[in-house]
């Protein structure tokens, strides 16, 4: 870890040791693999060294990712508001996970900011905001769930290791690098793979569980989106797939369902920046991922509301769906320079 010196493992040390009563573990809003996975991992790790541990989502999470709960308590602050309050209210130390300001936890923000407790950042998201008594930031970690084992092992609870916490960690890993297919030149994922190893986790039963555990209607929108929707703008070396709320409906869309669609763009020849919009109530959500030197986070940040990774990164348009794609597109030649040299 380069930003985590000892004062901080320390601290959060002794938070642990003068612990008395229950932690709770905190991902970001729509939590994708990482987010659970990393939440999962450490949740169980705490819960073998005995400690009474949830983990409190701001909302639902994809059921492709449901097998990791094991017998760890996740309650979903949307849906069972009064269960997530008194587990906020009953706990003395949070740990936030795979997320790097308080907005991204939606509408838990005002809880969070409330909360009477520590707490402790674990996050790999560049330009983390002030928002915990601890920050282990570590921008160069391929994913929040790598960062997870080696902070739990710098906290002398490498023991409390099994199987299943494993399994989770194993699972942020994979989905956060696509299947190790980016943010995967660093030796220290290969030392945490090999350290995650010893546990005996069936790496290919995990890419089963995750990757080929969709409905019928997932994979027909998808067909859809890529034979119907997608637009290629080769003069901006751009492509981008825009959803509306029927068709989402028309294909009995579920969270998660749409997890990947903004990574096909990118696979035609010649092509850096790719853009999903799906049209919400009101709103539209935008993820983007680029290649090379392109900031799909500055340009998302600067128009979007957003943030995240050089080359992923997500946002919102407070406009309609045709409004959200004009926008987009008319913004596409202040970049032509940065999106023609990207490489
Ligand atoms: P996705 O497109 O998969 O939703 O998100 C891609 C990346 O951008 C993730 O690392 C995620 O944490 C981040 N991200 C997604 N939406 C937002 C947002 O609204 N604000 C910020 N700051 N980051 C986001
Ligand atoms: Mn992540």
């Amino acid at each position: 870890m380069e930003n985590t010196g000892n004062e901080i493992i320390n601290g959060i040390r002794l938070l642990l040791d003068g612990l008395n009563g229950p932690v709770v573990v905190v991902p970001h809003s729509n939590p994708d693999g990482d987010a659970i996975g990393a939440a999962f991992g450490l949740a169980r790790v705490l819960k073998n060294a005995g400690f009474a541990v949830s983990i409190v989502s701001p909302n639902d999470y994809p059921t492709f990712l449901s097998w990791l709960e094991g017998d760890i308590e996740i309650v979903n602050f949307l849906k069972s508001r009064s269960v997530a309050e008194s587990r906020l209210r009953a706990s003395r130390l949070m740990f936030c996970v795979d997320f790097n300001e308080i907005d991204r936890v939606d509408e838990m923000k005002d809880a969070l900011a409330a909360y009477s407790g520590k707490k402790v950042l674990i996050d790999h998201h560049p330009f983390p905001k002030d928002f915990c008594d601890w920050m282990v930031s570590e921008p160069t970690y391929s994913s929040t769930a790598e960062l997870v084992y080696d902070v739990v092992d710098a906290l002398g609870l490498g023991q409390f290791w099994d199987k299943q916490a494993a399994e989770a960690i194993y699972t942020g890993i994979m989905t956060d690098t696509g299947s190790f297919s980016h943010n995967t030149s660093r030796p220290n994922l290969y030392r945490v793979l090999t350290g995650l190893m010893t546990f005996g986790i069936d790496t290919e039963a995990v890419h089963e569980r995750v990757y080929h555990n969709f409905s019928a209607h997932r994979l027909q929108l998808l067909g859809y989106c890529l034979a119907e929707k997608l637009v290629v703008l080769p003069e901006f070396r751009t492509a981008y797939i825009s959803i509306t709320r029927d068709e989402l409906k028309k294909y009995n869309f579920v969270p998660g369902d749409t997890e990947g669609f903004v990574n096909y763009p990118l696979s035609i020849n010649n092509i850096v920046f790719s853009a999903l919009f799906i049209e919400k109530d009101g709103w539209v959500k935008a993820s983007f991922r680029s290649k090379g030197s392109f900031p799909a986070n500055a340009f998302s940040e600067a128009h979007f509301g957003g943030g995240g990774h050089l080359n992923a990164a997500g946002g919102e348009a407070k406009l309609t769906l045709m409004e959200t794609l004009e926008k987009f597109t008319q913004l596409l030649p202040d970049y032509l320079h940065q999106l023609e040299s990207a490489n």
